[in-house]
């Protein structure tokens, strides 16, 4: 039978959890080192090693079959993915941030205003939904400095436990969504045997965690 191709992130937040969840379902292949491929030795499938951001696209091109990704990625990615399972690790919350002296109150004052972020797409939607409309100034990363540059009235971006909010006279302001890491395959894979094992064999590491 066909190997199935999983991506998962090289390095990075989720790349740990990924590993550590596919060798608790008894998976046994090399974490990455510099071979962006591995071959797992006894399960029909190969893990392919990428960037979090190219995941969702190389899954829903159907060159890798599933990926594990952040739901924050999947939605800013607008890629058509399936959502096999939710995996309770990675788990954030996409935050509005506003400086500390900020005059912005309610939801509404965000009208009009520059927000940065590195998620138009996703702030876009939430802006829509709440009929608001912001000139979204979109930026590659350090996203929190940007109000204190004069680039932007607040921000939107991932928030943990709000250091950098902190850190960079920024404090929270509006939740817009949240997320956690998430199995996802190619649309049309249901049925595929090697998937039907992997999928039990995940779903039973996780029963087993709660
Ligand atoms: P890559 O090099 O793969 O593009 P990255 O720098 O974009 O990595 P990481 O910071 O490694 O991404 O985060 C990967 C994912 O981990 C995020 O997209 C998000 O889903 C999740 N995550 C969980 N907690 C946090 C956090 N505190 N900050 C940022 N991301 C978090
Ligand atoms: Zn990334």
């Amino acid at each position: 039978m066909k190997n199935l191709k999983i991506a998962i992130q090289k390095s990075g937040r989720l790349n740990e959890k990924s590993v550590q969840l596919l060798k608790n379902c008894g998976l046994d292949f090399e974490n990455y080192k510099s071979s962006l491929i591995t071959t797992v030795n006894n399960f029909n499938l190969e893990i392919l090693f990428l960037r979090d951001d190219d995941i969702p696209g190389y899954v829903a091109q159907g060159i890798a079959d599933l990926g594990i990704v952040g739901e924050n990625v999947i939605d800013e990615s607008q890629e058509k993915v399936t959502y096999l399972q939710r995996l309770g690790f990675g788990r954030c919350t996409l935050k509005i941030g506003i400086p500390k002296d900020s005059d912005i109150q309610e939801l509404k004052d965000l009208q009009g205003k520059a927000i940065a972020t590195t998620y138009p797409n996703i702030l876009q939607e939430f802006l829509a939904e709440h009929n608001l409309s912001a000139e979204i100034r979109q930026i590659s990363g350090s996203v929190e400095i940007a109000p204190g540059l004069g680039l932007s009235d607040a921000i939107c971006d991932i928030v943990s436990t709000g250091g950098t909010l902190k850190s960079n006279g920024l404090k929270p302001f509006a939740d817009v969504r949240r997320s956690e890491a998430i199995l996802i395959g190619r649309e049309g894979l249901a049925e595929n045997p090697i998937l039907c094992e992997l999928l039990q064999r995940v779903q039973s590491v996780l029963r087993a965690k709660e």
